[in-house]
Order: structure tokens, then C-alpha cells, then sequence
């Protein structure tokens, strides 16, 4: 589905992503991991349309979409998850989610004094497919609750329920374990899990938690220092020296030497 060429982003003389080239699948859930600094969120932020690359292309279907801006990113189905913004903390989850889809009839003022059947039409049809959200993600008792109170897995969740309101085929998912205790990060692994199997979603996703990664991921894509290191089944990952090492830097080389010194 997504296939990435080559991808150079520099910042100044700084290679942030040095010439990686993926592709995901059609329909998998691709992992994406390394050490901090590695270039993850960069590669993510040119693929999403949020920055754009230094070189290389990124292509969807095999149409190329290298550096089209995220909106016309998300009407092809291609969405990245952002945290809910501060200033929707006050509104509604059931709001929140009501607020994603484009393109309402309410957006044009004199509709609103000409066609106000309609939009009330749509409103409902919309406060409908929330609540559908909701209950798939089983926080459908958190509808009225406004979106600020939420712990930081509710949020996580939230946020993957705006994906469900447009048609999504691909959603990128940075850290979504970041901060998130094991039971909710379960439930968002079984989200997800589901998404995919009964709704065709392809994910790409990144998270530092290796048993989330083995239990979600295949395959797991490896990133260090603006380069694909590995890729392969999570299983295999986690065995392969270059990426232990990667993780561990040097620690590992001197160990090694040690041993076989020893
Ligand atoms: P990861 O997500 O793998 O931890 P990032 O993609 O966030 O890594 O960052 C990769 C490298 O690029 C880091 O060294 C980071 O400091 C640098 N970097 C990221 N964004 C910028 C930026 N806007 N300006 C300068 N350097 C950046
Ligand atoms: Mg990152």
C-alpha cells in the first residue's frame, strides 16, 4: 500500500532519515522500532504529509503522494493520529468524535437557515456512527464525559476512534503505549487487532513496548540512525546481533569482546 523510496530528511547538515526505503503491506499491521533518535517520527512526519522530505518519494497505491499536504492525505484514507488539542478537552468524547468527519452541510452558513432538516438528518446519522465508535472501543459509558478528563489511555483511544469516523485504510500510530497503563494498552492492542482483521485497516505503528510489538506486529521494520537496520518477524528481530546492538551501542561490541577474550 505505502511504499517509501529512498527518503533523505535533513535538518541542516543533520541526516535525521538517511536513505530508507520501506514498503507496508496491504493489510498488515508493520511495526516500527529503534532507539530513540533513530528518525521514526521524521520518517512518519514525511509520509503523513507534515514535513516534507529532503529527497526521495513516498508512494500510496503506487500513486505518488511525496509531499502532499496531511487533508488531502486523510481524503485518501491516509491518517496519522494526533493528541486530542487542549481546546477540545472541554467538549464531549461523543463530540470529539462528531467533529472529524469534512465536508458537512452545517459547515455552509446559508444552509443553515435553508436546509436545516437536512443537518439535522446528518447529525443524527453522525451522533449515531460515534456511538458505534464508542462501543467498539468499549468506552461507549465515556461519551458525555469531556474529553480533558480522560486518563492518557482513554485519550489514546479517543484518538483511534476519530480515525473509525472517515474511512480509513492506513493509520499511523506514534508511541500510542507512551504513558498508557498494561490493562488500557490491552485494549488498545485488541482495538487495533480488530480494526484490521474486521475492518480491513492497514496500521503502521510505532511503540517502544516489545510485547505489544510481538503480539501486533508483523512484520517489525528496525531503525537506527536514519537507516533500516532489519526487517523481519518480530520473533526474529528481537534475536538479530545488529539490532541488540543498535540498542545497546557499544555495550554490547565490548561485552562480546570480553567474552571472547575471556
Ligand atoms: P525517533 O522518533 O526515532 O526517536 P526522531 O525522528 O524524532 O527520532 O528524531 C531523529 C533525529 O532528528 C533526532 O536526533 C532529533 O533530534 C532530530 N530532529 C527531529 N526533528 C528535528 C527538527 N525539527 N529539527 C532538528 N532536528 C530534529
Ligand atoms: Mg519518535
Amino acid at each position: 500500500m505505502i511504499r517509501v523510496e529512498n527518503l533523505h530528511r535533513h535538518f541542516g547538515g543533520f541526516r535525521a532519515v538517511d536513505g530508507a526505503s520501506i514498503e507496508i503491506e496491504t493489510g498488515s499491521i508493520t511495526g516500527l522500532i529503534g532507539p530513540n533518535g533513530a528518525g521514526k517520527s521524521t520518517l512518519f512526519n514525511v509520509i503523513a504529509g507534515v514535513l516534507p522530505p529532503t529527497s526521495g518519494r513516498v508512494f500510496m497505491d503506487g500513486e505518488d503522494i511525496t509531499g502532499l499536504p496531511p487533508h488531502a492525505l486523510f481524503h485518501k484514507g491516509l491518517l496519522r493520529t494526533f493528541q486530542i488539542a487542549h481546546e477540545f478537552g472541554s467538549m464531549t468524547v461523543r463530540e470529539n468524535l462528531m467533529m472529524v468527519p469534512g465536508g458537512q452541510s452545517g459547515e455552509t452558513l446559508w444552509k443553515t437557515w435553508f436546509q436545516r432538516g437536512q443537518i439535522a438528518e446528518e447529525e443524527t446519522a453522525l451522533r449515531h456512527k460515534a456511538d458505534e465508535v464508542l462501543a467498539f472501543l468499549t468506552i461507549d459509558h465515556l461519551a458525555d464525559e469531556k474529553a480533558g478528563n480522560l486518563s492518557g489511555g482513554q485519550k489514546k483511544l479517543l484518538e483511534l476512534g476519530r480515525t473509525m469516523m472517515v474511512d480509513a485504510k492506513i493509520v499511523f500510530l506514534d508511541e500510542v503505549g507512551a504513558g498508557v497503563n498494561r490493562t488500557l494498552l490491552h485494549t488498545i492492542g485488541d482495538a487495533i487487532i480488530r480494526l484490521n482483521k474486521e475492518r480491513g485497516y492497514t496500521f503502521c505503528l510505532i511503540e517502544h513496548d516489545m510485547d505489544f510489538i510481538a503480539r501486533l506486529c508483523d512484520p517489525v521494520i528496525v531503525m537506527a540512525e536514519g537507516r533500516v537496520l532489519a526487517i523481519g518477524p518480530a520473533e526474529d528481530i528481537m534475536r538479530d546481533d545488529r539490532v541488540i546492538e543498535a540498542y545497546l551501542g557499544t555495550g554490547l561490541k565490548n561485552r562480546k569482546k570480553a567474552e571472547a577474550g575471556a
